[in-house]
């Protein structure tokens, strides 16, 4: 760069002495030598002008230049100011090149810093979740054979016991690995236009016995509009199935779920009531995080794996929705998700 400013110099200054020369040779009262001398004094004097210009601008580029990849180097890039690009020169669009590259960088780094965290996070929370199965199972085992085996009471007790752990394991595994295939894109959603109203009473078909069990209804509200949307129906059932799960787990005997909808112009809206114990409002932006739960022991209690709501966050944003959640402390809860009328349907009201 030093080298093309000094020919950039060299160029400039030849030209003005040969403009000067020439302006001069017009005059008629100038002689020779006189041409010559200020030939000369014009080239040196623009020569030094144009170099000593082109060398302070480049210099001072190249100082800022300096000055910020110490700051990259020290991480203060906020600290960095973005000058806009002067295009004439080239060492302010390099400067500039560089901090945008950097800044890229510095955001793919901070990216791979926050995954590497909540990987880290993930694995605890997963050797966490099925070191408690495994180790309940496991004293259940080897107390029996320290000899708990030969009380026959004792010992259908301790097999029942270990073989419900074996079990919440077996659920956990399989959470575990729809959230990771849902999150991996390795379940492809499959849309088609269906019956909302039909799949829910279907998954309400599968708890009326443990409704039953714990008293409390379960009720269906039939819509007057049919209710075609355009969704997945499999992972639909999954995200009406956890949600009335929950509402059944979290409420007490004598309570009430009810599942209801709304129609509107474009969407249709699910609501899953309970009558139960309600979350508090610092938990709720929480509860859709994994293994998130507002009372562990009580949660792990009811076989809850502390998953489901995670996994209804995953197949509700891929099919482009969200789940919505209200909660009053010893009222109850209504979780709500929408989904898009399949197109037609409107005809078959
Ligand atoms: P879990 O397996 O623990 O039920 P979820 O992801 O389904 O895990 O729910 C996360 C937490 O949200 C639960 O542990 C519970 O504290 C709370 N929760 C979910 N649904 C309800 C509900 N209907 N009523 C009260 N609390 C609920």
């Amino acid at each position: 760069m030093v080298y093309s400013a000094r020919m950039m110099a060299l160029l400039l200054a030849v030209f003005i002495a040969l403009v000067t020369v020439l302006f001069l040779s017009l005059v008629q009262s100038v002689d020779r030598y006189g041409l010559i001398v200020a030939g000369v004094i014009s080239f040196s004097g623009s020569y030094l002008l144009i170099y000593v210009v082109l060398e302070f601008l480049v210099f001072r580029e190249i100082n800022k230049i300096y000055k910020m990849l110490e700051k990259l180097r020290k991480k203060e890039l906020s600290g960095i100011k973005r000058e806009k690009s002067g295009a004439l020169n080239p060492l302010k669009n390099i400067n500039e090149e560089i901090y945008s590259f950097a800044l890229l960088k510095q955001k793919e780094i901070d990216e791979l810093k926050k995954l590497e965290a909540f990987r880290k996070e993930f694995i605890a929370d997963v050797s966490h979740e099925l070191k408690t199965p495994i180790f309940a199972a496991q004293g259940f085992v080897h107390t029996l054979l320290d000899g708990a085996v030969n009380d026959k009471h004792v010992r259908n007790r301790f097999l029942k016991k270990a073989a419900k752990s074996l079990d919440g394991l077996d659920v956990l595994v399989q959470d575990l690995l729809t959230l990771s295939q849902i999150e991996t894109g390795d379940i492809k959603m499959k849309f088609e236009p269906l019956d909302l109203f039909k799949l829910c009473s279907e998954v309400i078909d599968q708890f009326e016995e443990k409704s039953e069990k714990k008293n409390i209804k379960l009720k269906l509200i039939n819509p007057e509009h049919k209710l075609t949307v355009y969704a997945d129906w499999q992972r639909i059932t999954q995200v009406v199935t956890n949600l009335v799960s929950n509402a059944i787990n979290y409420t007490t005997e004598g309570g009430e779920v009810v599942v209801a909808f709304d129609v509107g112009k474009k969407n249709v809206t699910a609501f899953i009531s309970d009558t139960g114990e309600g979350i508090p409002q610092q938990h709720l932006t929480r509860i859709f995080e994994r293994f998130y739960r507002v009372d562990k022991s009580r949660s792990r209690e009811k076989g809850g794996t502390g998953l489901g709501l995670a996994i209804v966050k995953h197949i509700l944003e891929g099919h482009g929705s969200r789940a919505e959640v209200e909660s009053h402390v010893g009222k109850g809860s209504t979780f709500s998700f929408k989904l898009p009328r399949s197109k037609g349907d409107d005809e078959k009201e």
